[in-house]
């Protein structure tokens, strides 16, 4: 059985990464979506909120598993015997960040391969922190985030004001 893992934070899940999700899972056995804990020290929604809505949006996908970890990937990896990293790639400002982190995940496990899915050019632009900016403003935000969470994000929104 193949098994990946597509790390990231998803503050919140964009239809970008759902994109990702979905073509990943129709390429191996098994695809694990981790939300990296390490990263942005003042998220926009939890940890436990963020896997909640990631396991909302990827309920009906059979080999979608949602996990969380504050681990070094290489080794969550290696723990749940994954042998590669999804990766997906919007534009050039991707390569440079991602690449490197190829580098040393394979450097600190050489059983680790990183794949890069090039984004679907009408989610090119489409980022976690470009959807919150837009929030603040009253736009349509279908095109942006799954229908799901909208109401999640709406709220989340408000909150803040
Ligand atoms: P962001 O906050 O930039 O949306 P994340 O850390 O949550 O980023 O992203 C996790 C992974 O998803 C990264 O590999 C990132 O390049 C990829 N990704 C994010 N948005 C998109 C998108 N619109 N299309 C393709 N890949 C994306």
């Amino acid at each position: 059985m193949t098994t990946a893992v597509y790390p990231g934070s998803f503050d919140p899940v964009t239809k970008g990464h759902l994109n990702i999700i979905a073509r990943a899972a129709r390429n191996f056995d098994h695809l694990i979506v981790c939300v990296m804990v390490n990263g942005d020290k003042h998220p926009m929604f939890n940890l436990e909120e963020r896997v909640e809505m990631l396991r909302r949006v990827t309920k009906d996908m059979e080999n979608v598993e949602v996990d969380y970890s504050d681990a070094l990937l290489a080794e969550y990896a290696k723990e749940k015997n994954a042998h590669v990293i999804v990766k997906g790639l919007r534009a050039v400002s991707d390569f440079e960040r991602e690449f490197q982190m190829a580098l040393i995940n394979h450097k600190l496990n050489p059983g680790l391969d990183t794949m890069f899915l090039a984004a679907e050019h009408q989610f090119m632009y489409l980022s976690s922190s470009a959807v919150k900016e837009m929030g603040r403003y009253d736009v349509d935000l279908s095109d942006f985030l799954p229908e799901e969470i909208i109401p999640d994000f709406i709220a989340r929104i408000h909150q803040a004001k």
